[in-house]
């Protein structure tokens, strides 16, 4: 999936966190955020990606020791990183967004033909039955519909009282 498609999933996840944590407005902005720096996470091991490009040092180091779409992109990846955030205490709905925003890159890219390497260390890839081709028309769908998916969530109870007035 292109790195617009996984920042619109990470939108939509900020959103939803927001949404469920009813969190202020500075939080809010703090939640969106996150979860779309750590729905482009997993890529920093692809030194062609946005967020690889940003970080060459450490998408190159990550690169070598892994390769690409393997440990970052793997459940023991996600895991230590819920351990770290949860040994510095961080609050929960920042936790459960960061959380939610690496498993939907790893979602979406289990729907490219490709796969990833989901149990790293073993060395098999896993995907979906139906994928998808990476900048496919499917792809840039998938991108429009998450971030008005996100939109309506961050303007659902707007958007209510909005019909409710037109009734
Ligand atoms: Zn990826």
């Amino acid at each position: 999936m292109t790195g617009k498609t996984h920042a619109s999933c990470g939108f939509l996840v900020g959103a939803l966190a927001i949404e469920y944590y009813e969190t202020d407005l500075f939080i809010s902005v703090t939640v969106v955020t996150l979860a779309i720096i750590s729905s482009l996470l997993p890529d920093i091991c692809h030194a062609q990606s946005r967020i690889g490009r940003r970080f060459k040092f450490i998408s190159i180091i990550i690169r070598l020791l892994f390769g690409h779409r393997t440990f970052t992109h793997s459940i023991l990846f996600v895991s230590i990183i819920a351990a770290l955030l949860y040994m510095i205490q961080t609050p929960n709905y920042y936790l459960i967004t960061i959380i939610c925003g690496l498993l939907s890159h790893v979602i979406l890219d289990m729907l490219t033909p490709r796969g990833v390497k989901l149990l790293y260390p073993i060395p098999i890839s896993i995907k979906f039955p139906v994928q998808f081709k990476t900048g496919g028309l499917v792809d840039l769908s998938l991108a429009t519909a998450l971030t008005i998916g996100g939109f309506y969530t961050l303007f659902q109870s707007y958007f209510n009282n909005f019909i409710n007035h037109l009734l």
